[in-house]
């Protein structure tokens, strides 16, 4: 049925594509990628022709409208970026936004994602978490976003590039402590792939001990806060609090 259609596509293993990409990208009349040549490769991979759009930072905004004039036509449009799931940390908001005042269907498929892939194997709480994306490059903006951040309970997701992963690591410790628990997750679906659970002073380590190490793709996922012991509400209290509370009108 005509629609918007987001894609997720692998980030690495080609064998993470689903059978229903496949199936939508085949249909589509249409499909927008971030990087034309890149997504050429990849539709090549798995034998799909497609016609193809770029859509990026720059055109987005341009291109959105004559995406929906399509997709109110009756055409199928599938969106994909360069890896993984389109609009995390990838283009795309732009789009969904136009989709979202113009009332247009969109039918997302599940699939490959680094940050839920690298957080399932994390070895850290998993109910309640919080997805941060790309640090700002800044020093200054980067210090004020940590400092922000010293007192999450939820355990956080940091997508992070090989040049500044030592950066971001030390940067870390000084608002969070040496000891603060995180996991390390590298290359994931490809050759070279590692998850290391460990502190944040353990992933520095680590990626000192073999400079090899501090090459390829990361996510970084990183313990929330936790009260000290001794510093919180002594449990009575708390239960007395709890009840008091629900008694407020
Ligand atoms: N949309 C993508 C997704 O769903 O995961 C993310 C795109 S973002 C521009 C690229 C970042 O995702 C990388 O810098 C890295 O932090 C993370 N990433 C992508 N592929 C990865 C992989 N195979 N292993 C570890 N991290 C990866």
């Amino acid at each position: 049925a005509s629609a918007l259609y987001i894609v997720p596509t692998p980030i690495g293993n080609l064998g993470d594509m689903t059978q229903r990409a496949i199936e939508v990208l085949t249909a589509a009349d249409l499909i927008a990628a971030e990087d034309t040549r890149h997504s050429r490769r990849l539709l090549d991979a798995y034998s799909i022709s497609g016609h193809l759009w770029s859509l990026h930072e720059h055109n987005e905004r341009a291109r959105s409208a004559a995406i929906i004039e399509r997709v109110q036509a009756g055409q199928i449009v599938a969106l994909i970026s360069d890896a993984g799931t389109p609009l995390i940390s990838d283009p795309g908001y732009p789009l969904l936004r136009a989709c979202r005042d113009a009332g247009v269907n969109v039918i997302p498929l599940p699939g490959a994602c680094a940050a839920i892939t690298a957080l399932s194997a994390a070895g850290l709480p998993t109910d309640r978490f919080s997805f941060e994306g790309f640090l700002p490059a800044k020093s200054g903006a980067l210090n004020s976003r940590l400092d922000g951040l010293a007192k999450e309970p939820r355990t956080m997701v940091f997508y992070e590039s090989p040049r500044r992963v030592l950066v971001t690591l030390t940067a870390m410790i000084e608002h969070f402590g040496a000891e603060r628990e995180a996991t390390l997750a590298k290359e994931l679906t490809k050759r070279f792939e590692s998850v290391v659970q460990s502190t944040l002073a353990g992933l520095i380590d680590w990626l000192e001990a073999e400079p090899e190490r501090q090459q390829g793709e990361f996510v970084l996922v990183i313990g929330g806060y936790q009260v000290p012991e001794g510093e919180g509400l002594p449990a009575e209290a708390e239960r007395w609090l709890t009840l008091l509370i629900a008694e407020l009108p």
